[in-house]
């Protein structure tokens, strides 16, 4: 890997790992540093229109609420767009 971003997790990881944290199966520290990335990186998901989204999400569940089902789809299908394209990217590059 090419070192860590902020929150001690990379941006692929990040994007990756939010999957989880959309159905809660993540650990505690997974979702906390998720969290401080997310805080600290906006560009990682900026770059894929994802930051407000997600930044709610977030926040929804850091609350304590409950996230609606129509925000966590719609994420769930962007980052699935994302994650595709970024492992068709590097296949390409390689
Ligand atoms: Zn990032």
């Amino acid at each position: 890997m090419m070192g860590f971003g902020p929150g001690g997790i990379d941006c692929d990881d990040v994007l990756a790992d939010v999957y989880l944290y959309l159905d809660d199966e993540s650990d505690p520290e997974l979702q906390g540093r998720i969290r401080a990335h997310l805080d600290d990186c906006a560009p990682c998901l900026r770059q894929f229109g994802l930051e407000q989204d997600v930044k709610s999400l977030v926040a929804r569940c850091c609350g304590g609420d409950v996230a609606p089902d129509s925000l966590k789809a719609s994420i769930r299908l962007r980052l699935t767009q994302v994650v595709i394209e970024t492992t068709h990217v590097e296949y390409r590059a390689d």
